[in-house]
Order: structure tokens, then C-alpha cells, then sequence
């Protein structure tokens, strides 16, 4: 299958959403004016950035306090990082819940972990997705190789009262309508650009309308750039390093592989997003 999508007339005057990204990150830490500026030039007018352990929550919350009305953040613990989580870890996070409004992320499962924590992985799971439904709060997760486990505890629940996001929904195309019944919604991003992933460009073109956000997972999964285009920023590796900037090449090949236009695309992403994080933004 050919991605590489029409030129579309310039995306320019578009507004975006970015559902997903972890802006606090330190590999973005020298260059995040130039992120912004990026972000914003390119039609960005909502950026959710999501932490990863208790040692990063208070750089997400400063984030956003330093870009009202731009960034909204949610806390929690990734399932990468629960090794160190601290013995109060529950009680922290209900405590800084309760000072601001934010949501719940990034959590998940992970079953590509080669550790001894998997019982303690998915024990964390469970209580912050709990504390999200209790709280009402939307939560932001992460699924790799754990599919049948997450889709048995998302379909087997009551629908989320809040909403919850799979971010870079790597799972079955058939689970997404039995998702959407349960408020569960899905986000794309650089890797619906990878040549290689005709599953994620199938899903794209399947998830039920309302359900589906656009993504940046700053500074990871950056998008397959078109031939010749240089990346904004590479990582020590060489690596490029993902931003919110390329969330309008995503949205094209949305539109294309959904057969609308980039500009019906942005405008439901970008409703989608305000509406899941509706309680973000207050
Ligand atoms: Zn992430």
C-alpha cells in the first residue's frame, strides 16, 4: 500500500490537538522555546502532557502552570517505572490530584518488561485505573504485547465516567467498537507514518467516529518523515526525536486513510481532545 498521502492544500490555518507527550522529558529540556514555537507555528492549541513517575511529576506540573490554556497535564506512574515507585505512591497522587486539575497517565501494561514485576505492574494498573473511575477523571494508557489482558479488564468494567485513551493503539481493529462502548478512545501518531504498520493504518481507518485523537508522544515514536525533509531536533543517539510540530503530517494521513479532508480531521481531533480532557482544562 502506498502511505505517502496527496499533497494537501498547506494545513496552516488548522487547529490541532496533541493528545500525548511527555514535554517534560530532559532529552527535549534544551530546546522546549523551540518546541513551543514549532508547536504553536504549526496549529498546536492543545498540548496533554503525561507523567511517568513520582520523579517527573512536579516538572508536568510546572509545564503546565507555565502554558495555561496550552498545556493540561495528567499524573501517574508509567508501567516502565514502578520499580522505584515510593511506599506512598497512591496517596501522593490523590494528594496533587486534588490540588489542580489533571488527569490520570501514563499508565498501562507492558509485557515486553524482562523483570519480575509484571504481579506489581499490573497491581499498580488497576488501582490508579480505580482511583480514574472514582476521581471521574480521564486516564491515558499504555498497551504493548499485554492486548488480551487489557482488552479482558477494559471490556469486563462499566464504562468509564470519564474516558479513557490507549495511546498508540497497537491492538485488534475488531475491539475498537466494544472500546468505544466503553468510553474507551484511541490515539495515532508517528508510527501510522511507519511503512511497515499496516495494522495501526487499518485501525485508523476503522475506529468509530468520536473515538480516535492525534498524537505526538514527545520526544518517542517520531513520524516517518517524507524524503527530504530534515527532522527539527535528533537525540544523542541520532534518533529523531518526536514534538508536537509533526501532528499535522499524522492528521493528513488520517484524513487520507479515513477519506476526508485534513482540515475534517483536525477539527474532530481537536473536539475529541476537548471534550476527554474536558476537566483538564478548567
Ligand atoms: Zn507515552
Amino acid at each position: 500500500m502506498n502511505i505517502a498521502p496527496p499533497p494537501l492544500p498547506n494545513t496552516k490555518n488548522l487547529v490541532w490537538a496533541d493528545a500525548h507527550s511527555h514535554l517534560q522529558d530532559p532529552r527535549l529540556a534544551p530546546h522546549l522555546p523551540q518546541v513551543f514555537a514549532r508547536a504553536r507555528a504549526a496549529g498546536l492549541a492543545l498540548l496533554h502532557v503525561d507523567a511517568t513517575s513520582e520523579a517527573d511529576w512536579p516538572a508536568v506540573a510546572a509545564l503546565a502552570g507555565a502554558h495555561p490554556g496550552l498545556v493540561i497535564c495528567s499524573f501517574g506512574l508509567h508501567p516502565w517505572f514502578i520499580r522505584n515507585r515510593s511506599s506512598r505512591w497512591r496517596e501522593n497522587l490523590r494528594e496533587l490530584l486534588a490540588t489542580r486539575p489533571a488527569g490520570i497517565g501514563e499508565i498501562g501494561l507492558d509485557a515486553r518488561m524482562a523483570d519480575d514485576l509484571d504481579a506489581d505492574r499490573e497491581a499498580v494498573f488497576l488501582a490508579q485505573l480505580d482511583l480514574s473511575c472514582e476521581l471521574a477523571l480521564p486516564a491515558s494508557l499504555h498497551c504493548r504485547d499485554a492486548w488480551p489482558r487489557m482488552l479482558d479488564i477494559l471490556l469486563n468494567r462499566p464504562p468509564h465516567p470519564a474516558g479513557l485513551l490507549i495511546h498508540a493503539y497497537s491492538g485488534p481493529a475488531d475491539a475498537l467498537p466494544a472500546l468505544a462502548a466503553k468510553n474507551v478512545h484511541v490515539s495515532f501518531g508517528g508510527t501510522l507514518t511507519r511503512p511497515k504498520n499496516a495494522r495501526a493504518r487499518e485501525n485508523a481507518a476503522k475506529v468509530p467516529a468520536g473515538h480516535f485523537l492525534l498524537e505526538s508522544d514527545a520526544p518517542d515514536l517520531p513520524p516517518t518523515l517524507p524524503v527530504g525533509r530534515t527532522p527539527h531536533l535528533a537525540g544523542g543517539d541520532g534518533q529523531i526525536l518526536s514534538e508536537p510540530a509533526y501532528i499535522p503530517q499524522t492528521g493528513q494521513l488520517l484524513a487520507h486513510l479515513r477519506g476526508t479532508t485534513a482540515l475534517d480531521i483536525a477539527a474532530q481531533t481537536t473536539a475529541n481532545a476537548r471534550r476527554l480532557f474536558a476537566k483538564l482544562l478548567t
